[in-house]
């Protein structure tokens, strides 16, 4: 299945795409992980990225365009893949419609308090591994062992700068794949499993 999920930063976009992954067995592509790798690798997709990621702002879209569509010939995808933080924008989401068709656009709904909430409250792994201060007490990682650190641009400044662009830019893609018959809309307000449920229960009435 060919999944595309949306929802503000902080809704739980990454959590629910691990959780979805593992179940359908299709990779799990983040193009906010693709540029969070790329900065660590030190290469010139990274140091470019950064410059906007540090301020809130959208790394333009031909870079990221061309970077998913690489991504998306790889030979994992053919069964299908999750698509977590792309496309952010129209022109990147007419771009994928070149490269490849969707079967579910799943918009994860969560209201703006809780989504700050969290997101100052995410803590990283160098593993890859994501917690919150909210229900993990521990600066060392459950599963290796290293500190746990906060992502540059979860800070405060940085968060409100995020929401922002997400409205002007983002949202305006619930209404697009509305149009396209592809949008699922579901509550992602509660834990992670339970919004897993929501979105079983909405594949199965689609
Ligand atoms: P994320 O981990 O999805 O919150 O992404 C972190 C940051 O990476 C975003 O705030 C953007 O600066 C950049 N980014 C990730 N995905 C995209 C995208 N599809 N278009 C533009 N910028 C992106």
């Amino acid at each position: 299945m060919k999944f595309v999920l949306l929802g503000a930063p902080g809704a739980g976009k990454g959590s629910q795409a691990a959780v979805m992954a593992d179940y359908y067995k299709i990779p799990h592509i983040s193009t906010g992980d693709v540029f969070r790798a790329h900065l660590k690798a030190g290469t010139e997709i990274g140091v470019l990225a950064k410059s906007y990621m540090d301020k809130g702002l959208l790394v333009p879209d031909d870079v990221v365009d061309k970077i998913v569509e690489q991504r998306l010939a790889e030979s994992d995808c053919v069964r299908g893949f999750i698509l977590d933080g792309y496309p952010r924008t129209i022109p990147q989401a007419e771009a994928l419609s070149t490269v490849t068709d969707l079967d579910y656009v799943v918009d994860i709904v969560v209201a703006n308090d809780i989504v700050i909430k969290r997101i100052s409250g995410r803590r990283m792994c160098m593993c890859g591994a994501t917690y919150n201060t909210n229900s993990y007490n521990s600066p060392l990682c459950e599963k290796c062992g290293k500190q746990l650190y906060q992502r540059e641009d979860d800070k405060k400044e940085t968060v409100l700068k995020r929401l922002e662009v997400y409205e002007k830019n983002t949202a305006p893609l619930i209404e697009y794949y509305q149009e396209k018959g592809l949008l699922i809309q579901i509550d992602g307000g509660e834990s992670v499993e339970k919004t897993f449920e929501n979105l079983q229960k909405a594949l199965a009435t689609k």
